[in-house]
């Protein structure tokens, strides 16, 4: 009886011949479906092949190679038989709390590494001997050279987010640490777009991978609603006001363009808005931990952050995310409003666009291939002009029905 519930409760997964602790995890965890990266990547990780896997965070990818790394964990070897390397602090915790919901009741021991904290707390637990490290590259690097992690029992690596460490510029130091992983090992590399970068390193360190292509059905970014709103500069913040208190968002990100912008755009909220929070690169780390749990729990449910920290981040509960700032490059857009409309959830995405800043708009509606709809909202008629579109662009869309 209890096993036909566990049955039902995980019916998606059991036909992967999964171990019971397993099972039992991914129950606790409601995991009844695998998401489509998880379908295809944990039976080909577990026949022990090396997967590209092309998937936006959102889609359930942590756990796609989390699953089977913990299925193929021995008993404790000497050093840790698993790394995984990720591109930010915050990417990295939530690797790190993923894994301790799926190794649940088994014996894993996982540890995080990474700047910006005292590294004592990282040296005990190596000390103490870990199974997986989940690190940055610079903070693995970092312990290598110490000879406080030492990577010859490593049997599994893992580059999550590959196409952004490789925008930080951590392409050497990926490169550093793959050398000292022994061979053979199975590698595992998930990124959102595949450039010839990673097609080079993949083709340098991999054996014969398994292509997956998930990305094509963008699930997190087809059930976000987006629209841009005409706004002059000064306006903006009255603008975010408006919409704060007419939407009453759940949780909200708001993306600036730079770190002093973000600072200043809290500051300007408090005391007209409840529980603002400001997230970037230059706070230290243990403020940034406070932040990310009072968003997570929702005590803070405006969270004002630049991109490179923001764009990582993983709330399942985010209803909006506004980009205050439009976004440098079009990229950067999709990873920005991907924060919302996570595992199927709804979404709604707001983009800022003042009058001269028509370019930027046609290059992020030319990358998603459609066009934005606008959004008028009733005494923000105000702003002077329209935005001045490139006309290519009418031409691009023209047979496109709105
Ligand atoms: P990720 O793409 O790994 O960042 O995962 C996005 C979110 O989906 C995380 O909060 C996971 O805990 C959650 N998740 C992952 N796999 C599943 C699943 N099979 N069913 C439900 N939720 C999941």
């Amino acid at each position: 009886m209890i096993q036909r519930a566990v049955e039902e409760s995980v019916s998606g997964f059991l036909s992967m011949g999964l171990s019971p602790a397993m099972i039992r995890a991914l129950q606790k965890a409601r995991y009844i479906h695998p998401s489509p990266i998880q379908a295809e990547m944990i039976p080909e990780a577990l026949d022990g092949n090396d997967v590209i896997g092309q998937a936006k965070t959102g889609t359930g990818k942590t756990a796609a190679f989390g699953i089977p790394l913990i299925e193929m964990l021995e008993a404790r070897a000497k050093g840790p038989q698993a790394i995984i390397m990720a591109p930010t602090r915050e990417l990295v915790q939530q690797i790190v709390v993923e894994l301790q919901k799926l190794s649940e009741g088994q014996n894993a021991a996982i540890c995080g590494i990474y700047g910006g904290e005292p590294i004592e707390r990282q040296l005990r637990a190596l000390q103490r001997g870990v199974d997986i490290v989940v690190g940055t590259p610079g903070r693995v690097l970092d312990h290598i050279e110490r000879r406080t992690l030492y990577l010859g029992d490593v049997f599994h690596v893992v580059l999550d987010e590959a196409d952004r460490m490789l925008d930080i510029g951590f392409r050497p130091d990926i490169e550093r640490i793959l050398r000292k992983v022994p061979n053979p090992h199975q590698t595992f590399l998930l990124s959102a777009t595949m450039s010839t970068e990673i097609r080079k390193l993949a083709q340098r360190y991999m054996y014969q991978p398994v292509e997956l292509n998930l990305s094509k059905d963008e699930p997190s970014v087809d059930s976000i609603q987006q629209y841009y709103i005409t706004v002059e500069n000064e306006r903006k913040i009255d603008l975010l006001l408006h919409l704060l208190q007419r939407d009453r968002p759940r949780q909200c990100i708001v993306f600036t363009r730079t770190k002093r912008g973000a600072d200043r755009l809290a500051d300007r909220l408090r005391g007209k808005v409840a529980g603002v929070a400001t997230i970037h690169g230059d706070l230290a780390q243990n403020v940034r931990n406070r932040v990310m749990s009072g968003f997570r729990d929702g005590t803070i449910p405006v969270l004002v952050a630049t991109d490179v920290v923001g764009r990582g981040i993983d709330v399942s509960g985010i209803s909006h995310v506004i980009n205050f700032d439009i976004p440098d490059d079009a990229e950067n857009y999709l990873h920005r409003i991907g924060r919302t409309g996570r595992m199927g959830k709804d979404g709604l995405a707001y983009m800022f666009v003042c009058p001269d800043q028509g370019e930027p708009l046609t290059a992020i509606e030319n990358l998603i291939n459609k066009p934005i709809p606008t959004l008028k909202l009733e005494g923000f008629e105000a702003a002077r002009r329209e935005v001045r579109r490139i006309p290519a662009f009418r031409e691009l869309f023209s047979n496109i029905k709105r």
